[in-house]
């Protein structure tokens, strides 16, 4: 548990020196707690030290683990990363306040509708990332790189989804540094406000390219099994 407090605070360190390194550096960056696979007590020793930003990938996880948390502390700020079924959108809707893998245009419209026919959530003003998929691989989510400025303009103006920046995971046989100005240059054209780069191996490097968000998992909660 010590040890989860020193890797915290080791991650804050890093971010506070670029920071103190860097006039640009973002008003509202967000240090993303990834506690997917690590349980409530573990996760409570985060929350009790102050953190309210966290990150899961599933749904259903994150449905038993933080309905409990939610209950405890407040001001949660909960962001889900993983890939997004349509079936499962309204669940996703109702646990978490930020989306970050928004990439097509059937679950646009699938969020649209659930917001059409439920007012209390739509109050809610959920902030919604595009996923991109700057290295066009197969198997990998996210909008194709080129279709992403048709797409997000799509989502955003047409669909009034809030688009608020855009979310890349990079190849992980590439140095990621290439994406990341990628997706920076992509987000600055459409004049989003911010980007979502950077995990335990490349946050740094993803923060000096600029990111507002990044999603740090093991560097914290250590190796998951
Ligand atoms: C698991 C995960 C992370 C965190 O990964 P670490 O390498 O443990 O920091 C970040 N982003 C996404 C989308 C993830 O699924």
């Amino acid at each position: 548990m010590e040890k989860l407090l020193d890797n915290y605070n080791s991650v804050l360190g890093n971010i506070r020196k670029i920071k103190n390194n860097s006039p640009s550096f973002p008003e509202d960056f967000k240090l993303i707690a990834v506690s997917k696979t690590f349980g409530e007590n573990i996760i409570s020793k985060l929350l009790e030290e102050g953190h309210r930003v966290f990150g899961e990938n599933k749904i259903q996880e994150a449905e038993n683990k933080w309905s409990n948390l939610k209950k405890k502390f407040k001001n949660i700020d909960l962001h889900f990363i993983g890939p997004l079924q349509s079936n499962k959108a309204k669940k996703a809707l109702e646990i978490f306040n930020c989306i970050h893998s928004i990439d097509r245009e059937k679950l646009v419209k699938k969020i649209n509708d659930i917001f059409g026919c439920n007012e209390e959530l739509k109050s809610k003003n959920h902030k919604f990332f595009v996923q991109v998929n700057t290295g066009d691989e197969e198997q990998k989510s996210g909008i194709r790189f080129k279709d992403t400025i048709e797409f997000v303009k799509w989502s955003k103006y047409e669909q009034n989804l809030n688009v608020v920046g855009l979310m890349c995971i990079p190849p992980i046989t590439q140095d990621s540094t290439f994406h990341f100005i990628k997706l920076k240059k992509l987000s600055d054209e459409l004049e989003l406000p911010y980007t979502s780069m950077g995990m335990t191996n490349d946050y740094e490097q993803a923060i000096k390219c600029g990111a507002t968000h990044v999603r740090v998992g093991s560097a914290i909660f250590g190796k998951r099994r």
